[in-house]
């Protein structure tokens, strides 16, 4: 028996702590797990789920005009969005709940407060002030928007965390930002009705995926009505006699009701006595390390978005179960980070995995590129002007598949599979064998019998 109190303790109660706290647990070991807030961590309380949630809410207005066009007479709508609100933090509410569940079941300690280290293997509970040991740690405290500081004005500005909570929906909002949640938030709230606008400060917003499907998005996104400034900035933003007032670099004053801030996320690693135990961290505060996740501390692990590594909910519990294998199964391992797939809840949707276009051109001397751009069927009765887009790109050499990018319904849910079949190292050709499924989108995937064009030397020939 040692002379901790526990075998494992672990700070933050996140996608990636749960799983860790859970599977440890699991095994017989002695644990704790502490999280100042809510079970369940960004990805279930505030980010991906309830963000999933409104995006489907925001979707409907699209869905009542498509009746039409298959015969159905749609009466008048209506949406309210504080019973939106309510019917998402009651879900949130009970997935938290499985959570805490799933810990209790395993007999993990479940800690209702904030913990920090006082040293490698001592913790203080903020609530009590009484400090507890542990022969192995695990920081999983994740991360929070980066709340832009030096933009005067910063203050009247809200986050995604605040935007899931608006005690009402506002007539205009003006997003800064060109990432994941700028976009999906843009989509959300102009679906939802509200005049909107984003303003990045690159040429194109999404500024990590493929060149084709950022320009088809922005074009997408523009039609339906939502303004996108690129190569701008907010300057200032103050209040004015009905909203807020804005300074833009290049495109003048703007107004708005509400102003989201989405401009990247900090980890989370202020005040957690990560001196005191002697963890290092990088220049951004993020834990440094190695690659099974264990800090410069040898009993003391970090994963998640307090390492700053991807930040994505099932990185971190890849990270987790790498951690489990390392430390309580004798089996060193290592995460792997290659081919994830991943997907903006845009509208239209992204879905992709593997390299773009213009980062397989600069890692293969010939590439051939597949690429469909067409009408999806529901959009011939429902008369919508949309284009869905569909690339393959191959290693010319090895005829493998190194890159897939969809734009179009449902482009998360087929790049979730697309995953697979490039982690496999599946070949165009075994893409060619592959019988088609009618009717679909998807069937283009394996139609596509002869390269678009080819780029060689990172140049399109
Ligand atoms: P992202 O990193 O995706 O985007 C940040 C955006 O802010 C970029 O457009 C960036 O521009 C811009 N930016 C950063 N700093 C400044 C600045 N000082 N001035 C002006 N613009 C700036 O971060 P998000 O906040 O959107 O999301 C955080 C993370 O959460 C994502 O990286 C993703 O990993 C995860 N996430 C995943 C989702 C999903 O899987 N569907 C959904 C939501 C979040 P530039 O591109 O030029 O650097």
């Amino acid at each position: 028996m040692s002379s901790y109190d526990y075998d494992l303790f672990v700070i933050g109660g996140g996608s990636g702590g749960v799983r860790a706290a859970r599977v440890a647990a699991s095994l017989g070991k002695r644990v704790a797990i502490a999280e100042e807030y809510r079970y369940g961590g960004t990805c279930v309380i505030r980010g991906c789920v309830p963000k999933k949630l409104f995006v489907y809410a925001s979707q409907f207005h699209e869905h009542f005009e498509d009746a039409e066009g298959f015969g159905w007479t749609v009466g008048e709508s209506r949406f309210d969005w504080m019973k939106l609100v309510a019917a998402k933090d009651a879900e949130i509410a009970r997935l938290e709940g499985l959570y805490k569940k799933g810990l209790a079941g395993a007999n993990a300690e479940i800690l209702e407060t904030r913990a920090e280290l006082v040293d490698a293997h001592t913790v203080r509970l903020a609530k009590t002030g009484q400090t507890v040991t542990a022969k192995t740690i695990v920081i999983a405290t994740g991360g929070r928007p980066n709340p832009h500081a030096a933009l005067p004005g910063h203050e009247f500005c809200i986050s995604s965390n605040e935007a899931f909570h608006l005690e009402e929906l506002p007539k205009s909002i003006v997003i800064a930002g060109g990432g994941y949640i700028a976009v999906e938030f843009a989509n959300i709230f102009h679906g939802l009705g509200v005049e909107t606008t984003l303003i990045y400060r690159g040429a194109e917003i999404l500024s990590r995926f493929d060149e084709d499907l950022r320009r088809g998005l922005h074009e997408a996104m523009v039609a339906k009505g939502i303004c996108i400034l690129c190569h701008d900035t907010l300057q200032k933003v103050s209040k004015g006699e009905d909203g807020l007032i804005l300074e833009t670099m290049n495109n003048g004053p703007l107004q708005a009701g509400v102003v989201l801030l989405a401009l990247g996320r900090d980890p989370n690693t202020e005040g957690l006595g990560l001196e005191e135990a002697g963890v290092a961290v990088d220049e951004r505060g993020a834990i440094i390390v190695d690659e099974y996740s264990r800090t410069n501390i040898e009993n003391i692990y970090a994963l998640g978005d307090v390492t700053n590594r991807v930040q994505l909910t099932p990185v971190a519990i890849h990270e987790a179960m790498c951690f489990i294998e390392t430390e309580y199964k004798n089996n060193p391992t290592r995460p792997d980070y290659e081919l994830i797939p991943t997907a903006v809840f845009s509208q239209p949707e992204i879905g992709t995995v593997g390299l773009s276009e213009e980062e397989a051109g600069k890692r293969y001397g010939e590439l051939e590129v597949y690429r469909a751009q067409f009408r999806p069927l529901k959009a011939t009765l429902s008369g919508r002007a949309e284009r869905m887009i569909m690339k393959l790109i191959v290693d010319a050499a090895s005829r493998k598949v190194v890159g897939a990018h969809i734009l179009g319904h449902d482009a998360g849910e087929m790049a979730q599979l697309l995953g697979v079949t490039l982690k496999a190292g599946c070949t165009k050709d075994d893409f060619d064998q592959t019988m088609a499924l009618h009717p679909t989108a998807a069937e283009e995937l394996v139609t596509m019998y002869a390269p678009s064009y080819r780029i060689r030397d990172g140049n399109r020939v």
